[in-house]
């Protein structure tokens, strides 16, 4: 059962524990307070309710039906008006266009194709609210190198990116994102996802001329995310420890 009270609480906690780990990050990385985005797939649109009212804004979901579903809820249209959605989950193109409708879109986080790229350019004029307004977006690189998980690979990042920046002057380009390995344990030293998508951020910024204090990183769940922290991350994705253990999908 999905208990009110606690939500509540441990947004409390997680907030706490990121200003702790923001405190221990190298200067170098300190450009940005991080951000939380809680996680509420697969949890009820009262979870979200919940959450907006202990103050929470930024809410990530990964399965464009549920995404579009909870949007566009009543209660959330109503009492929610400065939600901020980020849409986490594999995005295929015939999807687009859902996405997009969804109100109070903030980001989309997982662009890992110049195809998609160039879809998500297309469509945004016929959603956006203002002709000047683009649609954010990262770059999802897959650092595990495993093959069931998306996202470009490292190398071709800087091209992909490059793409955005160039020849899609719709998206407002935020930054780089990852999921990585599950269940790595810290105690064998920093997380090599997270480090390859620092890596992979050094060198988008060198080859593009960009500076790395624009260009966000979007690394860190429930089980890591003040490691990812503290190794420079500008953006976690907290699902289960705010919301309760999800059931697992069969
Ligand atoms: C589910 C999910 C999360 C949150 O995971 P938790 O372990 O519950 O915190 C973060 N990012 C993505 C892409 C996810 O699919």
């Amino acid at each position: 059962m999905f208990k009110m009270v606690e939500v509540a609480a441990n947004l409390k906690v997680i907030r706490e524990k990121i200003i702790q780990a923001s405190a221990k990050r190298l200067p170098e990385f300190s450009s940005f307070e991080p951000a939380l985005v809680a996680v509420s797939k697969i949890k009820p649109a009262e979870a979200v309710l919940e959450a907006y009212a202990a103050g929470q804004r930024h809410f990530g979901e990964n399965y464009v039906n549920e995404l579009v579903e909870k949007s566009s809820n009543p209660k959330i249209l109503e009492q929610c008006k400065d939600i901020r959605w980020h849409f986490i989950g594999h995005l295929q193109r015939n999807k687009v266009n859902k996405v997009l409708g969804v109100t109070n879109l903030y980001l989309v986080e997982t662009v890992d194709s110049e195809k998609l790229a160039s879809a998500l350019d297309n469509a945004w004029p016929k959603f956006r609210n203002s002709s000047d307004s683009k649609l954010k977006i990262m770059v999802q690189v897959n650092t595990s190198k495993e093959n069931e998980k998306n996202g470009c690979e490292v190398e071709e990042a800087p091209s992909l990116v490059k793409h955005v920046l160039e020849n899609c002057k719709n998206l407002e380009f935020m930054g780089l994102m990852t999921i990585g390995q599950y269940g790595y344990d810290v105690l064998k030293g920093p997380n090599p996802d997270f480090l390859s998508l620092i890596e992979c951020r050094k060198n988008v910024c060198h080859e593009l001329g960009l500076d790395m204090k624009n260009v966000e990183l979007s690394m860190g769940m429930s089980s890591d995310f003040e490691h990812a922290i503290e190794l420079g991350s500008s953006s976690v994705r907290v699902g289960s420890s705010i919301f309760g253990e999800r059931p697992t999908k069969t």
